[in-house]
């Protein structure tokens, strides 16, 4: 791939800076582009831009906001392939699952669009007609992590909009390519300063949520960075959606079919090489099927292709940056030095790329770090467990509550676990499905706030009340 220079996208215009970032290809190391390292006058323009552009975007009927996500649906359709190719280059994923992510979006934002705002009437005090309705938040500032660069980039820009608030966007800066390259293919589609797209380095995102430009922020990313974004957005009293880190436990009772859920099961923890925020992250596994699914989960392994997301066949890329890949490797040494059994993995890579193979690890102490902490990479402990009380309460004794899993052959005995579970989002025999028609918040520190349903749509918005008083 030739190296990329996107531009940023601040009042519908090409912006470049005086400075660049590298952005890294993590299957071979190599840098394949720079983008710009945003200046603070920069961002105070974009912020501008998106305010001047706000009252005629939020005046602009509702039909027509509509028709601009389908444009944005339309443009990812057109330019999958290339997308694609940016997103499998700055993020290590397979092809497949590269373009999985571009048409998922796609799909997504065209879903998103046939939302309408729930209206509320009530003539229950006398005299007064009380009319609610939802109106926008002004200016939203998002910021987005590296895992699903496109999806959870549209997941703000497509409620954000269609309720009519305008936005300034920050890619991460591991991946901001095909973002930029997006932002470039709407600039036509879009009205200048509705959308902008700021990339930048570490101090790009703090400047963001303490800008008093902005009135919202919608964050993905980590519970520690989530701490410091709520501190700072506290200057202003910004509205704030929160979605942050999980330790998932997956939960195997004693009646599942061993054969059937292997798979699944294996991707739910390894899919997009276990860097996904509701990955299964802990398999907690009733004694009785312990033993066959252990060895289950080990035949699946041995199938799986690791290597360059544009190789043929590969099913497992690489971790996405360095700094990710030595937290991983650092996991996979403290089992090891702690004398754990590896089912499967455990090893190191010798060449070029952030490469993991998958790793399993045999039933660790509850307190080892691979089972306390949030792996986000190619590692996950199996769990053994002979009560399933006490496989609940393990599964709950986390800081974090975003996502779970229930597997069984019983949907009354799966269902009653699964209300037990303190996480905002389980799945009884599947994971990771979510779905652009239902709330995905996350418990305890794993959030704060929603997105997707209309509970998140209407987090991009204010109620406003109106009485009309009236002869009794
Ligand atoms: P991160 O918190 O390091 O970075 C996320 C984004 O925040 C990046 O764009 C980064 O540049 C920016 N950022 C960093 N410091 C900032 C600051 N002080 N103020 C404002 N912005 C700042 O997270 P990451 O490593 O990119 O992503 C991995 C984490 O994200 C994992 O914990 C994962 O579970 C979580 N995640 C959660 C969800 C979810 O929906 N709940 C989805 C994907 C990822």
């Amino acid at each position: 791939m030739e190296p990329y220079h996107p531009a940023m996208t601040i009042d519908g215009k090409a912006a470049v800076a005086d400075r660049w970032i590298d952005v890294v290809n993590p299957a071979t190391e190599e840098v394949i582009g720079q983008v710009p390292d945003c200046s603070r006058a920069q961002l105070d323009e974009a912020v501008a831009a998106a305010r001047a552009a706000y009252p005629a975007w939020r005046d602009t009927p509702y039909a027509d906001r509509q028709a601009a996500l389908g444009r944005i649906a339309a443009t990812l359709m057109t330019h999958a392939e290339e997308l694609q190719r940016l997103l499998t280059a700055e993020q290590g994923k397979p092809l497949a699952d590269a373009l999985g992510e571009i048409q998922a979006g796609a799909w997504w934002i065209g879903e998103v669009a046939k939302n309408e705002l729930p209206v509320t009437v009530t003539d229950a005090m006398p005299g007064q007609r009380s009319t609610t309705r939802h109106v926008p938040l002004g200016v939203v500032g998002a910021i987005v992590p590296w895992n699903f660069p496109v999806l959870l980039a549209l997941w703000k820009i497509g409620p954000a909009l269609l309720t009519g608030n305008t936005m300034v966007l920050k890619p991460s800066p591991f991946t901001p390519l095909a973002t930029l390259r997006l932002a470039e293919l709407l600039r036509d589609q879009l009205p200048a300063g509705v959308l902008n797209i700021v990339t930048g380095g570490d101090q790009l995102g703090p400047w963001l949520t303490e800008h008093p430009g902005i009135d919202k922020i919608s964050f993905t990313g980590s519970t520690a960075t989530g701490r410091r974004v709520m501190a700072s957005a506290a200057a202003n009293l910004k509205r704030l959606t929160l979605e942050l880190g999980g330790n998932d436990a997956a939960i195997v009772l004693d009646d599942v079919d061993v054969d059937a859920i292997a798979e699944p099961l294996f991707w739910a923890a390894f899919k997009n090489s276990g860097q996904v925020c509701v990955a299964a992250k802990r398999i907690y596994v009733d004694a009785r099927v312990y033993d066959a699914l252990a060895a289950a989960l080990v035949r699946v392994a041995r199938d799986v292709a690791m290597g360059d997301g544009t190789a043929q066949g590969v099913t497992l890329g690489p971790v996405q940056n360095r700094q990710q890949f030595e937290r991983v490797k650092a996991l996979v040494a403290d089992s090891r030095d702690a004398g754990h059994r590896f089912l499967t993995g455990g090893g190191e890579w010798d060449g070029a790329g952030y490469f993991v193979p998958a790793t399993i690890v045999d039933n660790p102490p509850e307190q080892s770090r691979v089972v306390q902490e949030e792996a986000f990479g190619p590692i996950v402990p199996l769990l053994r467990f002979d009560d399933l009380e006490d496989a609940i309460a393990r599964a709950n004794a986390s800081e974090y509550g975003l996502a779970g899993s229930v597997w069984s052959s019983d949907p009354a005995r799966a269902a009653d676990v699964a209300a037990r579970l303190e996480t905002g989002t389980v799945w009884v025999n599947s994971t990771q499905n979510l779905t652009p028609y239902a709330a995905f918040a996350g418990a305890k520190q794993s959030g704060f706030g929603v997105e997707n349903g209309l509970e998140g749509l209407l987090e991009f918005t204010t109620p406003q009340t109106i009485h009309t008083a009236h002869a009794a």
